[in-house]
């Protein structure tokens, strides 16, 4: 269910690397409950906006406010306490724990503080859900990409965020991992998560996303349902390259 309350409100959002604005004066909200797609060409901007919404970049210019606090300037790990978990394009577990303990460590050192028996139970029902149960001993070096994708998201679940942000989850997965990757995304939106969901499989941006905002060098370019944002002509025009 989508309430008509804004869970992130972001205003004239701007991020610039030296004299180039990565994101330039984007304003959007997104809504309690929805899956909002946000999808544009390469380099268009996609990762930094997750990087800037999560504090992992600060902002150039611009205001974030979640769930009706001003987070705009503040450290990563206080917009991760206020709710925000995201995902890396480039998986990034540490590498001398296992599976499990990865997980775990998110119920431990996250907001929730967790005692390791807590984190550890948690963390085994977040490997289930994410399939990877057969897997919990294992070290990330020994996943497939597959695997390695779904304990990101895991590891990302398990912070119980109110907002979770996925960076191209979807990229490099057969088209049945990719059935089971949206329909586990489904499942993680019907318990009450709202996601902004980065994706390039557009089978999958259809299938799960309520509405979607196109960016292109950095700035929006169109927003709406998914059949009007694919016949604009700014859009269309964006993806040939012109
Ligand atoms: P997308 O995820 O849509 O492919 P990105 O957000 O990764 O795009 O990149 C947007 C632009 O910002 C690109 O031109 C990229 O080279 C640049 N960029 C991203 N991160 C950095 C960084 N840490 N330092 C400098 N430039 C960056
Ligand atoms: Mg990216």
């Amino acid at each position: 269910v989508i309430s008509s309350e804004p869970l992130l409100q972001v205003r004239g959002l701007t991020k610039a690397f030296g004299g180039m604005k990565a994101l330039n004066d984007v304003t959007l909200e997104v809504r309690k409950g929805e899956i909002l797609g946000l999808i544009g060409p390469n380099g268009s901007g996609k990762s930094t906006f997750i990087n800037v919404v999560s504090g992992h970049f600060k902002s150039t210019a611009g205001e974030i406010v979640f769930d009706g606090r001003t987070l705009t300037g503040m450290d990563a790990h206080r917009f991760a306490q206020a709710g925000i978990a995201r995902t890396y394009q480039i998986p990034r577990p540490f590498g001398q724990m296992t599976v499990l303990e990865n997980v775990a460590m998110v119920g431990m050192f996250g907001g929730e503080g967790l005692s390791r028996a807590e984190a550890t139970k948690q963390a085994e029902e977040f490997i289930a859900f994410a399939g990877l149960s057969h897997r919990a001993h294992v070290l990330p070096e020994d996943l497939n990409l597959h695997q390695r994708k779904f304990l990101e998201l895991a590891r990302a679940l398990a912070a119980r965020p109110k907002l979770l942000m996925l960076d191209e989850v979807l990229s490099g997965l057969t088209p049945s991992e990719i059935n089971e990757a949206i329909e586990m995304i489904q499942r993680i939106r019907d318990r009450g998560t709202t996601i902004i969901f980065v994706e390039h499989v557009m089978r999958a941006v259809m299938a799960l996303t309520d509405r979607i905002v196109v960016l292109n060098y950095g700035s929006m370019i169109a927003q709406g349902n998914a059949v009007d944002v694919m016949n604009d002509d700014q859009v269309k025009a964006a993806y040939l390259g012109k």
